[in-house]
């Protein structure tokens, strides 16, 4: 069966995942890799809306470390975010996919403002909406974006894709082999066990706007976010379900 649980879905993608094997900068090979599974999901017939991270280029807080101050390190993290999506669009329309880009800081150049309106039409028009440049406040994260963006435009779900674990944990996996894996737990579980799912903003955004965040391994199964849209509980490495 292939039929679809989600409606609407907003994929969010970490920086880290666009980068190779060191973490850093983008590869084209696995930008293709994710383009072709969103492909796969939008042939499904379900709304795909992306928010990209940008850690593999920068991050604010590296920046501040450094002495810079924190909003201009954080401007540039968001900066980051929008070569990003240049190339999971760029890589999205070779696969004859339609998609918009769209930034929360203006860049008329190069994509569209952030019109949620518009946004939902590109939506059901079947495009996939490429949120570029976070939330266009610095001391945010692109988790938080994600968040946000997810109750602006109604989506019933938000899609996490982790590089090198598949669901969530009491603790690394790759550091503690003693951490417990997590099923399905709430939003109040992950603040209270400080968890690092996504930031307390973005998880206290989603428990208040009650959208469910399902955390799955992109990297070990070719079609992974296919077999989340399609929900199923016995998905291998697609667990970690997040609700209210
Ligand atoms: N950022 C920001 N405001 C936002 C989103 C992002 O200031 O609304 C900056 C922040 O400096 C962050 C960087 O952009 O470190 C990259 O985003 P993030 O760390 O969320 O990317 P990811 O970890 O998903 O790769």
């Amino acid at each position: 069966m292939n039929t679809p649980k989600y409606k609407r879905v907003v994929l969010k993608l970490s920086g880290e995942a666009l980068a190779g094997s060191d973490g850093f900068g983008i590869s084209p090979n696995i930008v293709n890799a994710i383009s072709k599974q969103v492909k796969e999901v939008v042939e499904l017939g379900v709304e795909v809306a992306v928010v990209v991270g940008g850690g593999n280029i920068w991050r604010g807080r590296l920046g501040s470390e450094m002495g810079m101050d924190r909003a201009a390190a954080d401007y540039m993290g968001m900066l980051a975010t929008v070569m990003n999506s240049l190339s999971l669009q760029d890589s999205l329309e070779n696969i004859g996919v339609a998609t918009r880009v769209q930034t929360s800081i203006d860049m008329r150049q190069i994509a569209e403002p952030y019109i949620r309106r518009k946004a939902i039409r590109h939506l059901e028009k079947g495009r996939v909406v490429i949120f570029a440049g976070g939330t266009g406040n610095p001391y945010f994260s692109t988790d938080t974006t994600a968040a946000l963006r997810a109750a602006e435009i109604e989506a019933d779900v938000i899609l996490m894709a982790k590089n090198n674990v598949d669901g969530v944990y009491s603790a690394d996996p790759r550091i503690d082999n003693t951490a417990k894996k997590y099923d399905e737990l709430s939003y109040l579980d992950v603040i209270k066990e400080g968890l690092q799912v996504m930031d307390s903003t973005a998880s206290s955004l989603s428990m208040d706007n009650d959208i469910p965040l399902i955390v799955f391994s992109f990297a070990e199964t070719e079609n992974n976010i296919k077999r989340v849209v399609l929900g199923g509980k016995n998905r291998n490495n697609c667990k970690g379900e997040i609700n209210q």
